[in-house]
């Protein structure tokens, strides 16, 4: 019988699966309090990688990730692909960093993962407006990895989904959840209900919201707490001359370009002032540091303006890993939670949707179980019992 099946948040994580699951024959309703992607997945470096992430089975994860971004432009036939398999590109100033690299990259090497130093004069021939610190005489280039553009991802799931028949209702809000042994079911903003097999919560930083309401508290890192764990400025520049088609890794400034001859600016040293209730203005103190950086970064960018300032939030379960399993032992609620939400979406909706229609869990996903970040939840809803211990509980 086709399964009815809800996916709350319409971000990366949530289209990916709605996907999947429409292929498979699922009748899919994708809810967004919002737009389409206008939760962190707009906002976001979005550099697909598997560097310096770990334990071992994260690495693993989101190497395989790379994989399936790439399987699926191949099958794609996207009129605009989303994904450039250009690699990426990092150096270090400080012999302090550089030893911090050095050791990344010997544990990089015994896991398989590709890697190979570059002269400083091959740096310069390949970003021909590049300054180069003149301490600076190797570099680093990650072939496997990738550039993405999220909009352009987003776009052409959400094409899918619907030609598949899923969904999508957007500017509305899923404001109370439940489920019980036999299905799940929504209440909505618009006073509307809705009723079926299985929810996905595929709601971000907003996820621990949702799963109060059925009495479980969900370890997430606060993403408007204004610190670097929590949240990220990204700097987006006027279009420039800057030939450049690769994430670049950089003592000062991580850099990528974001369509149209812009570049995005990440300066992590500088995110402790990221603030999401206190937006950066272009010409205050952030601003004009990101563009005294650019200017040292490259030439023929004395003219340059940034043109505004985000703050990213991280939808990040506490730990810093994915939380991706069934909430509750009525298996009618799923969990998709995850930091680098760019690199694992693919794979995540391959997985979740493949447990979800066949019943069979993935290897992959055996060390990110929810249950590890999630108790009873003691507040608002004291009393409900906990729906995920045993029922003889
Ligand atoms: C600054 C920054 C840099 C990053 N860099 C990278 C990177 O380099 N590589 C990488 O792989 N990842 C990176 N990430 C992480 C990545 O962007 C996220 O993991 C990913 O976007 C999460 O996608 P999502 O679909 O889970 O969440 P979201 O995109 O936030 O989607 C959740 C959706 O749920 C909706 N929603 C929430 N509550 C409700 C409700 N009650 N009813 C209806 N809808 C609801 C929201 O409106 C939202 O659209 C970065 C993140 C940040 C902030």
């Amino acid at each position: 019988m086709t399964q009815r099946i809800a996916v709350i948040g319409a971000g990366v994580l949530g289209l990916s699966v709605a996907r999947m699951l429409a292929l498979q024959g699922a009748q899919v309703t994708l809810f967004d309090k919002g737009a389409p992607g206008a939760g962190t997945s707009q906002i976001s470096f979005a550099w697909v990688n598997a560097n310096g992430k770990s334990p071992e089975s994260y690495h693993r994860l989101n190497a395989a990730g790379i994989e399936a971004h790439k399987r699926l432009q191949q099958i794609s036939r996207a009129p605009a692909p989303w994904l450039l398999e250009t690699g990426t590109w990092e150096w270090a100033a400080e012999p302090a960093i550089q030893a911090e690299l050095e050791k990344r990259l010997t544990k990089l090497t015994a896991l398989g993962y590709p890697w190979r130093t570059v002269t400083r004069e091959a740096l310069l021939a390949h970003f021909p407006e590049l300054r180069l610190d003149s301490r600076i005489q190797q570099g680093w280039f990650f072939p496997s990895e990738c550039l993405l553009y999220p909009s352009l991802l987003i776009g052409w799931l959400l094409a899918q989904v619907r030609r598949l028949g899923g969904a999508l209702i957007s500017q509305t809000e899923v404001v109370t959840l439940s489920e019980h042994p036999d299905g799940a079911a929504l209440e909505l903003s618009n006073g509307e209900q809705w009723t079926g097999d299985r929810v996905i919560l595929a709601a971000g930083r907003w996820s621990a919201e949702l799963l109060r309401q059925l009495g479980l508290d969900l370890a997430m890192t606060d993403a408007n707490r204004p610190d670097r764990v929590a949240c990220s400025f990204l700097a987006y520049t006027d279009p420039l001359p800057i030939q450049i088609n690769s994430n670049i890794i950089s003592p000062e400034l991580n850099v990528r370009p974001d369509g149209g001859g812009r570049l995005i600016l990440q300066a992590l040293d500088l995110d402790d002032y990221a603030d999401p209730a206190r937006p950066a203005s272009t010409d205050g103190l952030i601003g004009q540091e990101f563009l005294r950086r650019l200017r040292r970064m490259f030439i023929q960018t004395e003219d340059t303006r940034i043109a505004k300032i985000e703050v990213g939030q991280r939808s990040r379960p506490a730990d810093g890993l994915p939380a991706v399993g069934y909430a509750t032992h009525h298996q009618r609620v799923y969990l998709m939670a995850s930091h680098s939400g760019m690199t694992l979406a693919p794979l995540l909706g391959e997985l979740v949707a493949n447990e979800i229609i066949t019943g069979e869990r993935s290897e992959m996903l055996a060390d990110f179980a929810p249950q590890r970040l999630m108790r009873p939840f003691i507040g608002k809803s004291e009393g409900l019992a906990p729906a995920y211990l045993p029922a003889a509980q």
